[in-house]
């Protein structure tokens, strides 16, 4: 049969599997399973040609039983409610791994900004958040940037709800320029979370971060600070990366002016002087140490997985491993990290903006990666501990399952206490 790869229905999967693993309560399951509250919004947009657009967008808040709920908002072509549920669910094990006092939320509207002016991003992000604005807020819902969105469009969000509340309210988005107080270190700070992991993993691996080869599929936020930080804290080698459009391999290393170069005049990676093309697919298998995924979700699927090289993959991206592909690298005895470990800078990064919004003192870009080195190191002892824990009972679970029990086992806590069941 094939594989289901709605979003959802994997995210609900996951949770079902760590359920079992950890004997969790019927009634809290059954909360867990669903979000809190799901918005669907239609924004009218006046465009540069004079007609009124309607554009679709969503925001889930996922669980609260921690704190105010957290998370991106993606703006793609193809955007769905059930992408926008899962990754709602991701965040909600993503503070709770982190143990950061977040619950969980994801927002996202179905348009293609690549077609689309400055003045029409402007005014759907407003839209957007005059639709949402009821619902936000600093101690109920903070919205950050993720894919196709930008600090720009955070300060324009910001500057929206400020008016609303007639007061700033820097505190409600994050992701923010520095201008208007964003964070230090905020702008690769899910990079830079991932790094901290790779180290931590590598080490139990032993693997020698110096002469590792990686590929990165992705070469957006999350793939360009990958690629460039693995390159300036390790002195590791990547020698494949990738966008939409396509892959480039070189075995010697790939040169970042040369690839800024390639994207500028090409606009793809692929127009790399000197590398050899690839499609994405290639990338994924290809002779590598480490991979890091760090573009979109479903690319390990059951039908690649037993393909993949890799010792470790370093889910960097949101989903990009489905269950079936999962099972099949634990069996390989390929090290998977997941995505709410691997990429939880980002919301650390995001929480650390907030704290100092709040407190309207502000930190240096080291004693940000410090913070979120500490954080982030725990939060991959504290898997692997769970994990050996299991073992030794006798049940092999992978990394993810042995985060989600920590996850769901924070939220479940938060829930009993708080008499919800
Ligand atoms: P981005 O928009 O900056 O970059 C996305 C990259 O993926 C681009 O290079 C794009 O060309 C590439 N891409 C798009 N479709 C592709 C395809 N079909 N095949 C291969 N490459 C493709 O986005 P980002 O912020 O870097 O986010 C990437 C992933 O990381 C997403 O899954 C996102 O949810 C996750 N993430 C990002 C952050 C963050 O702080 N930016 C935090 C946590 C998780």
């Amino acid at each position: 049969m094939a594989e289901d790869l709605n979003p959802f229905k994997i995210a609900q999967q996951q949770l079902d599997e760590a359920a079992e693993v950890m004997n969790l309560d019927k009634q809290a399951h059954a909360i867990l399973r669903e979000p809190m509250r799901t918005l669907v919004i239609n924004i009218p947009v006046r465009m540069d040609s004079g007609e009124t657009k309607v554009f679709t967008g969503f925001r889930v808040q996922y669980n609260d039983a921690r704190g105010p709920v957290k998370g991106g908002i993606r703006f793609h072509p193809q955007e769905s409610l059930d992408t926008v549920k899962a990754l709602a669910a991701w965040m909600t094990w993503k503070t709770s791994l982190a143990n950061i006092p977040y619950g969980g939320a994801k927002g996202g509207i179905i348009c293609d900004t690549k077609s689309m002016s400055e003045r029409e991003i402007e005014a759907l992000s407003r839209g957007y958040i005059r639709a949402i604005g009821t619902f936000i807020g600093p101690q109920v819902d903070i919205p950050a940037p993720d894919v196709y969105t930008t600090p720009q469009i955070m300060a324009w969000m910001m500057d929206e709800y400020s008016n609303i509340v007639r007061h700033n309210a820097f505190g409600t988005i994050t992701g923010k320029p520095l201008e208007v107080w964003g964070s230090e270190g905020r702008n690769d700070s899910t990079a830079m979370g991932g790094m901290y992991v790779m180290r931590e993993a590598a080490k139990g691996l032993g693997i020698d971060l110096r002469n590792a080869k990686i590929a990165v599929q992705g070469f957006g936020n999350a793939g360009m600070f990958a690629y460039t930080l693995s390159k300036k804290l390790f002195g590791s080698k990547v020698v494949a990366i990738s966008d939409s459009k396509g892959a480039v391999y070189d075995a010697n290393g790939l040169d970042l002016a040369k690839l800024e170069k390639a994207k500028k005049e090409s606009g793809s990676v692929q127009g790399y002087e000197g590398g050899t093309e690839m499609t994405n697919e290639q990338l994924l298998e290809s002779d590598v140490d480490i991979l890091i995924p760090a573009a979109i979700e479903n690319q390990i699927t059951g039908s690649n997985a037993d393909k993949i090289k890799a010792k470790l993959v370093l889910e960097l991206a949101n989903g990009p491993v489905t269950p079936d592909a999962d099972a099949i690298l634990h069996e390989k005895g390929v090290l998977d990290l997941p995505d709410f470990l691997v990429n939880s800078g980002g919301v650390i990064g995001s929480y650390f903006e907030w704290v100092q919004n709040i407190g309207g003192y502000y930190w240096s870009a080291d004693e940000v990666y410090q913070k979120l080195d500490k954080i982030i190191t725990k939060s991959f002892a504290d898997t692997m501990a769970v994990k050996k824990e299991y073992e030794a009972k006798g049940s092999k679970i992978t990394p993810r399952t042995a985060a989600y029990i920590i996850a769901i086992g924070r939220v479940a806590s938060a829930m009993k206490v708080r008499g919800w069941y």
